[in-house]
């Protein structure tokens, strides 16, 4: 009998993560053994804990909160998307390389198709500019989007996130500070809601929601919020009773995890028990 498939995540801290469930179900549905950990880990410890794990040939793991960049220097190799990210969640072993991928952003473009939205042509607006912003640009600006403009607070984090990403990637990319929203939603085709702001631990989401023009955003607009507690976000609240299209993080975190559990199994990820497995 062969050993099982070992994965793990790494984060600080990890407790509330649902990756486990999440793999474990869909090992269990397609009847292949498969282990996978939690591995509550600081900042400081992080290239230990990691040289541990590969020298015990561990087969892949996950990178959450705030280990996405750090890792980026302690594994063998990392793709051109997840260097244009700045940001790696997953590392697959090959030939006994640990390569480093990030399935955000692709995990984000497959959760809108699964939803129906068009994104070839998109005219997109992000709203913030950290980690699940950079991924949504580079990944819908691969998959078709025409038009992207990024939106922040701090108008110099939108701008450094634009700059370092216009080389990289073949969309109309402009930043703009969050106070011009009305112009940029007016024109928008797909809000894309990638700050932290809408949390439930926050307790100004609801302020943050009644700050932002929905209502200059067209009727056949369609809204994602990446944050997924809770799942109906006060945006999407707002955009819902709009009449909007909306789209809840669930599934991006499902993609991102489904093609995960691909490139460690070589197996089609079953959809259906995953999501419970989420949902649960
Ligand atoms: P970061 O901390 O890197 O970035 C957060 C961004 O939100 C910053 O630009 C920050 O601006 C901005 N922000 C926070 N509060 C406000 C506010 N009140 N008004 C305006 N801007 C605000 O986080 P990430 O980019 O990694 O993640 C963002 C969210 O996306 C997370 O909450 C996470 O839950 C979700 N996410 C979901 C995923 C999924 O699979 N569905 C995957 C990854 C993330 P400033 O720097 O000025 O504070």
């Amino acid at each position: 009998m062969s050993n099982p498939i070992r994965l793990g995540i790494f984060g600080w801290p990890v407790a509330h993560s649902k990756s486990p469930q999440m793999h474990e179900a869909a090992a269990r549905a397609l009847g292949i053994e498969l282990r996978y950990e939690r591995f509550g880990v600081a900042p400081a410890d992080l290239q230990e804990a990691i040289r541990q794990q590969h020298e015990a040939a561990i087969d892949g793991y996950n990178l959450t909160v705030p280990h996405k960049e750090s890792v980026m220097t302690l594994i063998d190799e990392v793709t051109p998307e997840a260097q244009a990210i700045g940001a790696v969640n997953t590392v697959v072993r090959t030939n006994e390389r640990y390569v480093g991928h990030n399935t955000d952003a692709p995990g984000l473009v497959r959760s809108l198709e699964e939803a129906g939205i068009q994104l070839a042509e998109a005219r997109v607006v992000v709203l913030g500019a950290g980690g699940a912003a950079r991924a949504a640009v580079v990944g819908l600006s691969g998959a078709g989007a025409e038009d992207v403009t990024v939106l922040s607070r701090r108008p110099e984090q939108s701008v450094a996130l634009c700059d370092s990403l216009a080389k990289q990637i073949d969309c109309n990319l402009q930043a703009a500070p969050l106070s011009e929203a009305r112009a940029c939603f007016a024109s928008a085709t797909l809000l894309v809601q990638a700050t932290s702001a809408t949390l439930e631990s926050n307790a100004g989401a609801a302020d943050f929601a009644a700050s932002l023009p929905i209502d200059a955003l067209p009727p056949d607009a369609a809204v994602i919020d990446l944050v997924y507690k809770p799942l109906k976000t006060s945006v999407l609240a707002v955009a819902e009773q709009r009449g909007l299209t909306v789209v809840d993080g669930l599934g991006m975190l499902l993609h991102q995890g489904a093609i995960a559990f691909e490139m460690w199994t070589g197996l089609e990820p079953p959809l259906d028990v995953m999501r419970s497995a989420l949902k649960g």
